[in-house]
């Protein structure tokens, strides 16, 4: 299938309609010859045959990565600091044409997957390629005859589990520092979003010897469970819902292996009363901070997905917030203006429609949005659109407690600091938290009070390549991005050496 970029002459992307697993540098077929349909949730319909692997396809690829390893682990830094660099500026050369396909294939807007997700892949590669070159071991001189030394060793073979929601990101956040510490790959994408990181594969495979990064497409009960499950893996790091990663877990404590978890979240932001102090630049920042419950569609773990707003601002404060929202431009995401595009599959777009049921039936009044959106663009009919709804009510309710991953906010008020943390840690997930206040004793306190591995201050929604991203309680274990990372893609070997000449 062709499709062209919007506004834009003689841009045409081609979408296969059929495609392979990467296995050992070769395009290869699943073992039983079984496809399944990859459907764009753009137009709501089939538009390629991908591989629907399961356990024999699993052991090609790891087999592979663990003949792969034997020189890839002995590689030096600079050599493996160099292709990375060299992925980076591949992808930048093509940075239009991923982010195409990646919109066609998740659903996002381009604005965003042009000036955000591939942008940030990029960067990723070229961070850790600085950081591993950057990185010394230690050494401890016990006595005068005896010396330890620590080096950081390639843990070995790793198997990566990711979700849909940033197809290429979260493969970047995974496959740049794993490669840098010297480990090889097998990656299972997820089964809504499994082509974007082929073609990743096909522009940048070349760069890597054969085996080193393996991509093997396929449902989580059969190639996900295979590859986690896999005696031959040395480390699972998985990114997705939290009742997946109890089952990664569980099966990572069969093959005593290390596991690291990115979970879900119900990300709660905190406004206090002198946010509406002055109308200027600071209390649009806050809103539009606040509106980023929309952005990518609200399927973003650390989406704004709570507000809990200071009685005594919350009518005025959310009047412009509504006004606000009220303007987002929903449709057609490959059109380069719209902000807003489709929710990425069609479970996806009944899981939020049931939690828009289910918040009308549990009494939230809804101040914008509530319903399905009509979309009157022939060119995307069948696709899955929804209005940015915002709910008020109180944080007992379903919609403040579980994981909707949809555009939907719910927002409550508090009366004084205390209610606010009070709320705030009310919840099993601990991702992310926003706090938006011009106090920066209020800013400190709150932010260090709130229980969540990232939490933004005055700002929302940055990722940063060299600041750690990870959850606390029931959102995970382990982080992403910074130079911290690499301590779970490595393990460390201690030389304990006597240069003495007699035993003593
Ligand atoms: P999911 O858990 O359903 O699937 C994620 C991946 O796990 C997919 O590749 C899937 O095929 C695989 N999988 C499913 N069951 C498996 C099993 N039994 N064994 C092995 N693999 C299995 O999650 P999703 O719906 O794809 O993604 C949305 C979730 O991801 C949300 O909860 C969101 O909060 C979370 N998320 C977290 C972060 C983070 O950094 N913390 C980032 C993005 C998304």
């Amino acid at each position: 299938m062709v499709f062209e970029f919007p506004n834009k002459e003689n841009a045409q992307y081609k979408v296969k309609s059929q495609y392979e697993n990467y296995i050992n540098g070769e395009w290869t077929a699943p073992a039983d010859g079984e496809y399944f349909d990859n459907e764009s949730p753009v137009i709501g319909k089939a538009v390629s045959k991908v591989p629907r692997s399961k356990q024999a396809d699993i052991d090609k690829a790891v087999a592979a990565a663990q003949e792969a390893q034997k020189s890839w682990g002995t590689t030096s830094v600079t050599e493996r600091s160099n292709i990375l660099n060299k992925i980076a500026n591949r992808v930048e050369e093509n940075l239009e044409e991923f982010a195409v396909l990646e919109t066609f294939e998740n659903g996002k807007a381009v604005r965003e997957t042009l000036n955000a997700d591939l942008p940030l892949l990029v960067d990723h590669f070229r961070y850790f390629a600085g950081v591993i070159r950057a990185q010394e071991g230690g050494i401890s001189q016990l006595d005068n005859d005896t010396v330890a030394y620590h080096y950081h060793e390639p843990i070995g073979v790793v198997g990566q589990i990711i979700p849909w929601n940033f197809p290429l990101l979260m493969a970047a956040w995974k496959i740049a520092p794993a490669l840098a510490a010297g480990n090889s790959i097998v990656l299972k994408p997820a089964e809504q979003t499994p082509t974007t990181i082929l073609h990743f594969v096909e522009l940048i495979g070349d760069l890597l010897p054969p085996g080193v990064l393996n991509i093997v497409n396929g449902f989580g009960s059969e190639a996900g469970q295979a590859l986690a499950t896999h005696e031959g893996i040395n480390k699972i790091a998985f990114t997705g819902e939290t009742t997946t990663g109890r089952i990664i877990m569980q099966n990572a404590s069969q093959n005593i292996i290390p596991v690291t978890l990115e979970l879900g979240g119900k990300s709660p932001n905190i406004f206090a009363k002198d946010v509406m102090d002055e109308d200027d630049g600071y209390l649009d920042k806050a809103i539009e901070g606040l509106v980023m419950f929309a952005l990518n569609q609200g399927e973003v773990c650390t989406c704004p997905s709570r507000a809990i707003i200071h009685e005594d601002i919350f009518d005025a404060f959310m009047e412009k917030v509504i006004k606000r929202v009220e303007q987002i431009k929903i449709g057609n995401p490959l059109d380069p203006d719209t902000m807003m595009g489709a929710q990425t599959s069609k479970e996806q777009k009944e899981k939020i429609a049931s939690y828009l049921d289910i918040g009308k039936k549990e009494g939230a009044e809804v101040l914008t949005g509530g319903n399905l959106k009509e979309i009157d663009d022939a060119d995307i009919e069948g696709g899955y659109y929804f209005e940015p709804t915002i709910f008020k009510g109180h944080n007992k309710m379903r919609i403040f407690q579980e994981e909707i991953f949809g555009p939907v906010l719910a927002v409550t008020t508090y009366k004084d600091d205390d209610e606010a943390i009070e709320i705030a840690n009310d919840t099993l997930y601990g991702l992310g938290a926003g706090v938006w206040t011009r106090s920066q004793n209020r800013a400190y306190r709150l932010g260090r009070a709130i229980e969540a591995g990232r939490v933004w201050v005055n700002t929302y929604h940055d990722y940063p390549a060299h600041a750690a991203f990870g959850g606390y309680k029931m959102s995970g274990i382990g982080r992403e991005n910074h130079k911290m990372m690499l301590g779970h893609y490595q393990q460390t070997k201690n030389l304990l050496v006597s240069y003495g000449e007699s035993p003593k």
